[in-house]
């Protein structure tokens, strides 16, 4: 049994790289309270990736904690080529992309360039159109094209180095959304038993089925996250929701992909939309960028954090602050102290409840009214698939923790995306209320319940032969 946290409903997810790769580091992230360990396959070998899945795995059963693994993989990414050396770009320069090695110069001009990893970037792409390079750090504008390459007129001056990735808003790229590399990537994960998949890049609800049937071929109980990181991802939100598991609203590449005072919009609707669909939701990136190289975050990234807690995100997660920052368990630390301050206000909006039709989730909704009504009380359910806690957490009770029991310790790692969702693992017997009584042994042995605590159990019962939802009021003795 791990040593007891103070409790938080938002949940914090991390980026592994060499600032927290190690087993001393690990070791201090979940410590820290750390809930889903998130591996970027746009940076990660094979035997990197393997060697760090089984380090996670131990390090989290000597600290008692079964964290989740999210393998991020990299989707359809267009790159620039390699450069013998970075070249500076100036304001008003023609620069060209190339498709075919060697087609930048024409007639002897002397026009610098660049080769891109997509051959058909010349057929997407349309005159008037605008290329952005390196996090929008470079801005052109293309002023005609060819078989061979796109010429572009620079706009924001800048360097270019080597596989700088590239951008281009509102264009339809044509690239599959899960390509080969993705393939042999989500293979290792699998084969190490990973808990999430994240598709960078989903532009539809196609993207994700896609995945869906390459993770059900191969019988994995892997849940997918879609990343929306473009406008067409926008325009296909509620069908993208509906298709996956859990949503990761990928600011990073959103705000260089849609003009950036959309983001906080599309931010909070995307939240609203997996709330309201019962499907949990992360914001990521630049939460705490600041603190890649200072102790201490800024105000407007505080009240950034804040932000995505009122809104009432599942999760926030560290990209850059905990693959190379200095201050990577402090971020941790940060975020859980953040998130706990805001989730104290007792906010007028936080009691809006998702709105669900299905019988079951009726039953659901009935134990949140009770666990908002009552002071103090806790939420106790049971789960083999999900569904109790999945509909518990989507229906986002004001102060109860979800105590959430499940015999499977892939579901217990799973369910740790949850906002509000306590996992606990736990063999379930045949006898429903044999079941209750050895939870609540469990959780009074944890130190989570005491006696006097009132815990409204959310459980099928039998009844005359039949088990039937039903939702219970106990004292805990
Ligand atoms: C993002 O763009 O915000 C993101 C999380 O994706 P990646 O880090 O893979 O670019």
């Amino acid at each position: 049994m791990s040593a007891a946290l103070p409790f938080r409903r938002t949940k914090i997810i991390f980026t592994l790289g060499p600032a927290t790769e190690s087993e001393e580091m690990l070791e201090k992230m979940l410590r820290a309270g750390a809930d889903v360990v998130r591996l970027n396959m746009a940076h990660a070998s094979h035997e990197w990736t393997r060697d760090v899945i089984r380090r996670i795995r131990t390090v989290s059963a000597r600290v008692g904690r079964e964290v989740a693994i999210m393998m991020d993989i990299k989707g359809p990414e267009i790159r620039t080529g390699d450069l013998a050396a970075p070249i500076e770009l100036k304001a008003g320069e023609i620069f060209d992309f190339t498709v075919k090695p060697g087609a930048g110069r024409d007639g002897g001009e002397e026009i610098r360039s660049v080769d891109v990893n997509y051959q058909n970037l010349v057929n997407d792409i349309s005159v008037g159109s605008i290329v952005l390079v390196d996090n929008g750090l470079l801005r052109l504008e293309v002023l005609t094209k060819s078989d061979a390459h796109i010429r572009c007129r620079v706009l924001i001056a800048g360097q270019l180095s080597s596989r700088r990735h590239i951008n281009l808003p509102g264009v339809k790229v044509n690239l599959p959304a899960f390509t080969e590399k993705d393939r042999a990537d989500t293979l290792v994960g699998l084969e190490e038993g990973i808990d999430f998949v994240a598709l960078s890049f989903v532009r539809e609800a196609k993207d994700v089925a896609e995945l869906r049937l390459f993770l059900a071929e191969r019988k994995s109980t892997a849940r997918i996250i879609a990343k929306i990181e473009d406008q067409s991802a926008i325009t296909n939100l509620d069908e993208i929701v509906t298709a996956c598991d859990g949503l990761m609203v990928a600011r990073g590449d959103l705000g260089i992909e849609c003009p950036f005072e959309d983001l906080p919009v599309i931010q909070r609707r995307a939240v609203r939309a997996c709330i309201a669909q019962g499907r949990p939701v992360i914001v990521a990136t630049h939460m705490l960028e600041s603190m890649i190289v200072q102790p201490v975050p800024t105000r407007a990234e505080i009240t950034d954090v804040a932000n995505a807690v009122y809104e009432f995100a599942d999760c926030v997660m560290l990209s850059g602050e905990t693959t190379v920052g200095k201050y990577p368990v402090e971020c941790v630390q940060m975020l859980d102290k953040i998130a706990r301050r805001i989730e104290a206000e007792d906010d007028a909006d936080r009691r809006t409840p998702a709105v669900f039709t299905a019988e079951r989730m009726k039953v659901l909704h009935s134990a949140v009214v009770l666990a908002n009504e009552i002071p103090h009380s806790k939420i106790l359910t049971f789960t083999r698939h999900g569904f109790m806690a999945n509909g518990l957490a989507a229906l986002r009770p004001v102060r109860a923790p979800i105590l959430t029991i499940t015999p499977s310790v892939g579901l217990q790692r799973q369910l740790r995306l949850l906002r509000a969702v306590e996992p606990y693992l736990m063999p379930l017997a045949t006898d429903p209320d044999a079941t209750i009584e050895n939870a609540i042994q469990l959780l009074r042995r944890a130190g989570r319940i005491a006696p006097g605590d009132k815990l409204i159990v959310a459980t099928d019962i039998l009844s005359l032969d039949r088990l039937v939802d039903s939702v219970q009021l106990r004292t805990v003795t």
